[in-house]
């Protein structure tokens, strides 16, 4: 059956995913395109997905946002990467930052340089090398040029859906506020013609994005697309958000901190702190996940704690018939590094660039669904990762994670690391070696080997070239401002923007 060209384009909810669909579609393809957005006041938004990777940035620049601006309206912090506590062993802490460490070569990493000093006796803390990492540690920052580091965001998450959406409805696009009652669908073939809302209105569309959030209404309820369970690799399945007023200085890095069924999150913001129990429910109970979360918060809570179900995997297609999903209504990997928002922005970038204008074809489909399938694995081994490499037996779901059976494509990368010290970035991979470097040796996997090209300089050499990189880092650091400081001059009212 020929496709009908697409001109109109209806975005069901308006959480993170909805919101910057319509605000990236409408600045980028408005004249070209009809954009009208459903959500549900009634419904809401799940109301988390705080911290983001860099790739924020690139969005915030594709739609040309201004980055004072931005900060101020959705009260968000600067995030250089992860605090990592209790992974490895009970009391371990290491940081993924999302800087580069040292510099590398044609023929391999920076690390095998520093493994060749380390055998001899120097060569230190990885992190001396690292910029980002150091600056984290030491709570500093600037968004300047010299030294130019690599950040991203925290940020209110409901505040940035209102932000995009003013920016979406300057752009044109439409926004419905009701329930869709039901899903209407063509009867040739199942397409999707129509949401019928509760009121009885009918919002008709030649494509579909389904923003619904977990209950994904058009790609599940409807399209019956299929889910791809990944909680055997990756099992908790609850999670418990409450939000605090700060009580000291916002730190420029996520917190990650390991507990005896998951792991909590705490988010530094300008106006409160965001905190999230993430846990299995197997192994840990709703009212010992609230007792738990209620004695490590700190400052006194603005809402009391919500709850939230979910199952780790993904939809086995992402596009399927006219309907493309995007946010949690594809999937959810859970939230440990931070990808949910990248891996929504990448949707749309995916879909603008494949743009069906003259009608969907099915390859078209089946190659979004490809890059999109390929990415997300390689971000669920990366995540499978910090919980694989674990040492800790001070519990059943820490032993549970540790003897796992993992994907080969991840037992091969430990197994090369391991015996080799090699590290590579596949192609369409998200994490780059760096990230990969720092999550490993952070959760205690020391390599038998490593390259000998180290050996190449004699070690007094090699001892001082590790030196000078040191000092240089160690420089840079100190004349940045506290990150703190940097963020009340940065977003004050009359400051630059
Ligand atoms: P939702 O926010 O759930 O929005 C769904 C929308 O659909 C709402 O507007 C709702 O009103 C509407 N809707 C649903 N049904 C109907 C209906 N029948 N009629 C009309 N409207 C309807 N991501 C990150 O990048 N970083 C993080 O740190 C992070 N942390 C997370 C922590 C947890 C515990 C969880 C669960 C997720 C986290 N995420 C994180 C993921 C992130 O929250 C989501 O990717 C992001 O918020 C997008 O959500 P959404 O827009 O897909 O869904």
């Amino acid at each position: 059956m020929n496709q009908p060209p697409v001109r109109k384009v209806v975005i069901a909810g308006g959480g993170t995913a909805g919101w910057m669909a319509a605000a990236a579609l409408s600045r980028q393809l408005g004249p070209l395109l009809d954009i009208t957005l459903v959500e549900s006041e009634d419904i809401g938004t799940v109301g988390v997905g705080e911290s983001t990777i860099p790739t924020a940035r690139t969005f915030n620049a594709l739609l040309g946002i201004d980055e004072a601006a931005f900060m101020r309206a959705t009260q968000a912090t600067f995030k250089l990467g992860i605090l990592f506590e209790n992974w490895g062993q009970v009391g371990d802490r290491y940081i993924h930052s999302f800087g580069q460490v040292g510099k590398s070569t044609w023929m391999g990493g920076f690390h095998h340089f520093w493994l060749e000093a380390r055998a001899g006796g120097f060569g230190g803390d990885l992190g001396d090398y690292c910029l980002e990492l150091r600056a984290a540690e030491q709570e500093r920052f600037s968004a300047g040029d010299d030294p130019r580091l690599n950040y991203a965001y925290h940020l209110d998450a409901g505040l940035y859906g209102q932000f995009l959406r003013r920016m979406a409805e300057a752009a044109g696009a439409r926004r419905v506020e009701g329930k869709i009652a039901s899903v209407r669908q063509r009867g040739a073939d199942g397409h999707v013609e129509a949401l019928v809302m509760e009121s009885g209105a009918v919002v008709e569309g030649d494509l579909f994005i389904d923003c619904t959030g977990f209950r994904g209404l058009l790609i599940e309820q409807t399209l019956k697309a299929g889910y791809e369970d990944w909680s055997h690799w990756l099992p908790t399945n609850s999670a418990l958000a409450v939000q605090t007023r700060s009580i000291g200085p916002a730190v420029p890095y996520t917190r990650a901190i390991a507990h005896r069924a998951g792991w909590r999150w705490k988010i530094p913001l300008q106006h409160r702190v965001g905190n999230g129990l993430v846990y299995c429910s197997d192994h840990m109970s709703d009212d010992e996940a609230q007792a738990m979360l209620a004695a490590e918060i700190e400052g006194e809570t603005l809402i009391p704690p919500r709850l939230i179900r979910y199952r780790t995997g993904k939809r086995r297609k992402t596009w399927d018939q006219n309907v493309v999903a995007l946010g949690l209504a594809s999937g959810f990997v859970e939230p440990l590094e931070s990808t949910s928002i990248h891996m929504i922005m990448i949707g749309i970038s995916r879909l603008m660039q494949l743009f069906p204008f003259d009608g969907i074809s099915p390859a078209v489909v089946e190659r979004y669904n490809r890059l999109a399938d390929d990415e997300l694995e390689k971000i669920r081994d990366f995540i499978i990762l910090h919980y694989k490499l674990t040492e800790r037996t001070d519990s059943p779901f820490w032993d549970r994670v540790r003897e796992m059976e993992i994907p080969d494509s991840l037992a091969q990368r430990i197994a090369l690391f391991r015996e080799s010290g090699h590290l590579f970035q596949a192609p369409g991979e998200l994490f780059q070696v760096d990230s990969w470097l720092q999550v490993m040796l952070g959760q205690r996997l020391e390599p038998r080997g490593h390259h000998g090209m180290g050996r190449l300089m004699p070690p007094a050499q090699l001892k001082q070239a590790l030196d000078d990189l040191k000092a240089n880092i160690a420089r840079a650091v100190a004349r940045l401002p506290p990150h703190q400081a940097f963020l009340d001059d940065y977003c004050a009212p009359l400051s630059k923007s």
